[in-house]
């Protein structure tokens, strides 16, 4: 994730309560990428704040450190001397379709390079680790895809060398919508004061945000055909409580939208309840999120280096 801003329920429920729930199964490697955050920039000392809050909420949210590395991107090199490799393997073509590239296009007055070249950073950090699995939210499947596409194009031109990874999207939660725009995705650089509950806000403003979020003039849950804020806010429900669709379908047809918001809000405030207080306790000594940081960059840096030294020896680049 980047350390961009706060943390939202997107994030949560598209990708780290995926994480949470995979961890045991695999050998887990979660990285906080601040390269990526600074293709747009970022105030320097809030900047480093930000990537110690992000591995904080992993670690509140149920990532264990014992079991799973957590580490920044920038402290292991070889994720921008991968990722300049794959610069050069990728065709303009395959980064000028990247939607995510033109949106921020559209958004900005002036962009940089980077912004361009941002998947094959992000193929960098998924391949450098021969990962099988990428648990994601929606919006990153087409980088998913392009990554999968620059692993097999190296392959083909330099030998066998990387992992094909496989996408993984949660099967609800998969993206959530703005509570204010239901048909844009809950997104951290959305300016609309009601637009996303992030993941430290307390109880009253989770009340206040979904109490004003967007529903439709149906005088009651239409659950076969909702409108988007309805079906949006039902979305958050069950990805949150992991409810079966018979179980939303008997619970909610037909209810009003006072009580709708009113379940939906007391789940979420109570799914969020205990992270914030474990994350209170982990940032009150910085210390300890340093350490997880430290010692996850440590436990990644011999698999980016035996990948690099592969990649050395497939591209010609010097070894001498
Ligand atoms: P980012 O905010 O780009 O750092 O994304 C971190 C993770 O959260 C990625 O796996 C995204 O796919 C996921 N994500 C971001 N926004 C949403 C959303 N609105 N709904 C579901 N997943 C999301």
């Amino acid at each position: 994730m980047q350390p961009t801003g706060n943390l939202h329920i997107g994030n949560y429920l598209g990708a780290l309560k995926t994480w949470v729930l995979m961890q045991y199964d695999r050998e887990p490697i979660f990285c906080i990428v601040d390269h990526h955050a600074i293709t747009v920039y970022q105030e320097p000392k809030e900047l480093q704040k930000k990537i110690e809050d992000v591995a904080a909420l992993y670690v509140a949210s149920g990532i264990d450190p014992k079991h799973a590395a957590i580490f920044v991107q920038s402290s292991v090199p070889a994720h921008v001397e991968l990722a300049w490799v794959f610069t050069c393997v990728t065709p303009f073509g395959w980064l000028s379709r990247m939607t995510q590239f033109k949106a921020k296009l559209e958004q900005q007055e002036s962009v940089g390079a980077g912004l361009f070249c941002y998947p094959t950073l992000m193929a960098a950090d998924i391949l450098l680790y021969q990962a099988g699995i990428v648990p994601v939210g929606e919006d990153q499947a087409q980088h998913l895809e392009l990554t999968r596409a620059i692993a097999q194009r190296f392959n083909t031109l330099y030998g066998e060398t990387f992992v094909v990874p496989e996408t993984r999207l949660p099967a609800v939660g998969a993206r959530v919508m703005g509570l204010d725009e239901p048909m844009e995705k809950m997104s951290k650089s959305a300016t609309g004061p009601n637009h996303a509950i992030n993941l430290l806000d307390p109880p009253n403003r989770i009340r206040k945000l979904i109490g004003r979020a967007v529903t439709d003039s149906k005088p009651g849950v239409d659950f076969d055909d909702p409108g988007a804020g309805v079906r949006n806010l039902l979305n958050i429900f069950q990805a949150f409580s992991g409810w079966t669709d018979e179980q939303m379908k008997e619970n909610f047809a037909g209810m009003r939208y006072g009580d709708l918001k009113k379940a939906v809000t007391d789940m979420v405030v109570s799914q969020l309840e205990p992270i914030q207080k474990n994350y209170e306790e982990l940032t009150a000594d910085r210390g300890t999120i340093r350490q997880i940081l430290k010692e996850g960059a440590e436990r990644v840096a011999p698999i980016a280096r035996q990948t690099m030294d592969l990649v050395r020896e497939r591209t010609g680049l010097y070894r001498g």
